[in-house]
This record gives C-alpha cells, sequence and structure tokens, in this order.
C-alpha cells in the first residue's frame, strides 16, 4: 500500500463564506481537519430539511476521511439555551417541549437525541468524533463568559451577561460573515422596551438570568441561570479543536446571528478568529418555501420510509432519498417533491445494477472508447471543486453508459482498467457518496443464511448415517420452529423458507 496521502497529489478547493471565494484548502496542520458543524436542538424530531445538512457534511466529512485526511469532527447536541424564535427573550424551546408534555426536560433531550441518530443511521451517516451537549459544557461557558467581561466586551446587566457589539465593531467588525454592517443593522431596529435589560438591541445574550419558572438553570456569579445559545458552539468548538480550527459549518439560516456571533464571541475571547474555512449548506424546501418545524411546512424521513404522507406515491428506501439529496450541490436550494424523489430512484438503482454488471465484465487486450484514468481524475475534479457532488454523480453515468455497453460487447476493457474502473465506481458511490446497495445487502444475507442452513443439512445427514435420530430430528424441527422446512428427497435435503 501506499503510504503517500490522497490529499497529497489532489488539489482541494473549498467555497469559504467569509470570503466569497473558492480558495485552495490548507489545514493548519497537516494531514489533520478539526471541523465543527452545529449540531440539533434536541426538542422534537428532525425533518427532512435538517437531515440534508447533516448528509451534506457527512459528504464534506467522508470525501475529507477518503483524501487521507485525519478528521477530528466535532457536532454538538443543544439541549439548553436555544430560546424560541432564536431571540434572548421568550422560552428555552427544551423547557418548553417538557412544559408542555410533562417530562423533565432530559427526557426530551434524550427522546428526541436517540430519534437524531436513529434517522442519520438510516441515511448511512458516519457519526461525528465527538458530539458534546450544551449542557456538559456550563462550567466552560461560564469561564469563557468572564475571559469576555475581563477584556471588556460584555457587560453586566440585572443578572443577566450580554456582548457589546458596539464595542467590539470600535476594533473588529461584527457582520464580516453575513455582509451586514452594523449602522445598517442599528438604522433598522426598533428602539428597546424600556424592560430590556440590553444597552443596544445588537447586543446579545452570553448568559441570561433564569425567571422562577424556567426549570433549565445553573448557579454563576451573575445569577441562577443559562447559557446563551451562541456561545455553547464557541466553548465546544474551541474546546475540542483549539483556539483558530479548519472548517466550521451548518446550515445557511445559522450565518446570522449565530455564526456571527460565534466570530464575535471567539476574537473577543481569544483575540483571534476562531474559524479559516466556514461552509453553509443550502435548504431543502418544500413547495419552494423553505421546510421549517415552527411553519410545519415539514415532511419527516419516517414518512419517506414508510411513504405514508399524502405527497408520496410510494415508500422510498434511505438511500434513494440520499441519493436525491447527493443530486444538488451542498450550496444550491433544493425542492422536494415526489416526481423529483422517483427520478432519483432510477438513477439510483441504475447506479446499483451497473456495479453489480461490473462483475460479469469479461476482459480483453486493450480498452476502446473509455479512458479510465483520465475519468478517475475527473472524479476527484469534481469533488474538489467544492465538493461538486452532481458533477461526480454526471461522471459515474459516464461509466455505467460503458459498464452497459461492455457487457454487450465482450472484451471492450483490459483487466487493468477494469480492477481501476471498480474500486473507483465502489469507492465513490460507496465510501464518499455513503449509499448503501440494499438490493445487493438482502442478497449477501441470503447468501449467508444458505450458507448456514446448508451446514446443519450436512451435520443432520451426518447424524442420520450414525443413527442419532434424535440429533436428525431435533434439527429438523427447529429450523421448523423458526420458519426453514427442510425437504427430503431423492437428490438429497432442501429447505424452504415460510414467510
Ligand atoms: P435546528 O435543530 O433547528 O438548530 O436545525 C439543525 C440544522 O438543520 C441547522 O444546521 C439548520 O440550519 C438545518 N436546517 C433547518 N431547516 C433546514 C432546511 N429546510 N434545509 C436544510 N437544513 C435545514
Ligand atoms: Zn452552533
Amino acid at each position: 500500500m501506499s503510504t503517500v496521502p490522497l490529499y497529497s497529489s489532489q488539489n482541494l478547493k473549498i467555497y469559504n463564506s467569509l470570503t466569497g471565494e473558492k480558495e485552495t484548502f490548507t489545514p493548519i496542520t497537516e494531514g489533520n481537519i478539526g471541523m465543527y458543524v452545529c449540531g440539533p436542538t434536541v426538542y422534537s424530531n428532525v425533518h427532512l430539511g435538517n437531515c440534508r445538512t447533516f448528509i451534506s457534511f457527512d459528504l464534506i466529512f467522508r470525501y475529507l476521511k477518503h483524501l487521507d485526511y485525519k478528521v477530528r469532527y466535532v457536532r454538538n447536541i443543544t439541549d439548553a439555551g436555544h430560546l424560541e424564535n432564536d431571540e434572548d427573550a421568550g422560552e428555552d424551546k427544551i423547557s418548553k417541549k417538557a412544559r408542555v408534555e410533562q417530562l423533565e426536560p432530559m427526557e426530551v433531550v434524550q427522546r428526541y437525541t436517540l430519534d437524531f441518530h436513529n434517522i442519520l443511521n438510516k441515511f448511512n451517516n458516519i457519526p461525528p468524533s465527538i458530539e458534546p451537549t450544551a449542557t456538559g459544557h456550563i462550567v466552560e461557558q461560564i469561564e469563557i463568559i468572564k475571559t469576555i467581561i475581563d477584556n471588556g466586551f460584555a457587560y453586566i446587566s440585572n443578572g443577566s451577561v450580554y456582548f457589546d457589539v458596539q464595542k467590539f465593531n470600535e476594533t473588529n467588525d461584527y457582520g464580516k460573515l453575513s455582509g451586514r454592517n452594523l449602522e445598517d443593522m442599528i438604522a433598522n431596529t426598533r428602539e428597546l422596551s424600556s424592560q430590556s435589560d440590553k444597552k443596544n438591541p445588537q447586543d446579545f445574550a452570553l448568559w441570561k438570568k433564569a425567571d422562577p419558572q424556567h426549570i433549565m438553570r445553573w448557579p454563576s456569579p451573575w445569577s441562577d441561570g443559562f447559557p446563551g445559545w451562541h456561545l455553547e458552539c464557541t466553548v465546544m468548538s474551541t474546546k475540542y479543536l483549539g483556539e483558530t480550527f479548519d472548517i466550521h459549518g451548518g446550515g445557511m439560516d445559522l450565518k446570522f446571528p449565530h455564526h456571527e456571533c460565534e466570530i464575535a464571541q471567539g476574537e473577543a475571547a481569544c483575540g483571534k478568529t476562531p474559524v479559516n474555512y466556514w461552509m453553509h449548506a443550502n435548504m431543502l424546501t418544500l413547495n419552494g418555501k423553505k421546510m421549517s418545524k415552527s411553519t410545519g411546512n415539514i415532511i419527516s424521513p419516517a414518512e419517506i420510509f414508510s411513504g405514508d404522507n399524502s405527497i408520496l406515491s410510494k415508500a422510498y428506501a434511505p438511500s434513494v432519498a440520499r441519493f436525491f439529496m447527493l443530486q444538488a450541490n451542498y450550496r444550491s436550494i433544493l425542492d422536494f417533491s415526489n416526481d423529483a424523489l422517483e427520478a432519483s430512484e432510477k438513477g439510483f438503482y441504475k447506479l446499483m445494477e451497473a456495479i453489480k454488471v461490473l462483475d460479469s465484465i469479461t476482459t480483453g487486450s486493450s480498452t476502446t472508447g473509455f479512458d479510465v484514468p483520465k475519468w478517475r481524475q475527473e472524479c476527484y475534479d469534481a469533488m474538489n471543486d467544492d465538493f461538486n457532488s452532481p458533477i461526480l454523480i454526471a461522471k459515474l453515468f459516464d461509466a455505467v453508459r460503458f459498464i452497459n455497453n461492455s457487457r454487450d460487447t465482450k472484451g471492450a476493457i483490459t483487466k487493468e482498467d477494469l480492477d481501476l474502473l471498480s474500486s473507483t465506481m465502489r469507492s465513490f458511490v460507496f465510501d464518499v457518496l455513503g449509499l448503501v446497495n440494499t438490493n445487493t445487502e438482502a442478497s449477501e444475507n441470503n447468501d449467508k443464511l444458505s450458507g448456514a442452513v446448508e451446514l446443519l443439512i450436512k451435520l443432520r445427514t451426518e447424524a442420520r448415517i450414525n443413527k442419532d435420530f434424535a440429533m436428525s430430528d431435533q434439527i429438523r424441527d427447529e429450523l421448523a420452529a423458526i420458519g426453514i422446512q427442510l425437504k427430503d428427497g431423492r437428490e438429497g435435503t432442501s429447505f424452504s423458507l415460510n414467510n
């Protein structure tokens, strides 16, 4: 095996939301990547829109690993501090759910964390390297707030602590990620209400004093309260990846204010910018509108797998839905529809069929009409161009056409080229795109089952030869009890399954 890592021969470019440009990717430490992606707020079941963002970053994680980078992928679980409407006022989303359903907040968290893991597992997402929770990092959040106060960028007001955006903007640039400027923001905001603890409407909470009825609360130097939502990501990313790390991702809707605030907090606490490459995944829409829990404009993964939704004509396998999402670039908006999913299903099975055909191609002395090494590099070029999965898939379909022709025209490819074609197809389809060949999986399991039953038939035949009828009957009866019927005939014993 070659010891030269693949990344050294590939020129990966990443679209950096901070600069608005595709940049050559250079990690801080050669061969190693730190990547942080904002995880879910676990107060409800994930919808297909959420899944799209996590599948987009799974593709990115998979390709970085495929290039032989050692990736530490941190994705948090927001289990406290995320208030309604992403504001600094209102109820905590998890507390509210706990109150409405009469559950402990941690029961809510557990229920929806399990759902999240279960669904992402079905989509064949690889779990992150670390999955920290906000409630597990309260101590670190209090520490970083103290540092930001000491550095002069936050103030205490009535038991809460707020980030002083105007003060920060005197020396730094608040708005650089989202392309806003503070003067415009000030001009476009309403006056603060007289009850507000903030100096300015742009300021955001680092720590909130809890109302008496607020269930989730922790002691701090300022009040019994809870940390701000933006702060948890600053704390958990820098704790596990360092004060400046390589990649930070999330959905496009998190750019402002969440990520803008993360930059401000990181710079205010550490004096350096926290992230080198900001990546934002675009939204899944339904009827042209963002899928969103709050508006109810959603379709759930469970409905896709069961077909149980009036807009669906049938059930779809998780890999079909995953393939549908990967047929769009992660930076483009993707509109969901049954027709589009049906078209993806056809494409998906065509791809799987071609992979099966690869095993039955007869090789010849030369390859005609398809330059395999060139095609392979084009597959890499597609992914090196900011993870352009639709272009990669188009390249894979160039190969599908050639494979199908080669089945009919025997000897159209050399053994060497077939091996390269086969390994490249498999690694892009299964390792990088993360698709699962459901048909193949089922047939492989059937092969294993047949092997095991054949072995038992052999043992039973031996038992009969040795006149151990108790044993031979036991094998037959116990197999029958689990639905496998043995039939003795002139050609020997065969079996059938009662389904
Ligand atoms: P939340 O649990 O609301 O914080 O969302 C979890 C992730 O899903 C965030 O990265 C959001 O940006 C992302 N997200 C929410 N709605 C959509 C959507 N319609 N399409 C794609 N991503 C979404
Ligand atoms: Zn976050």
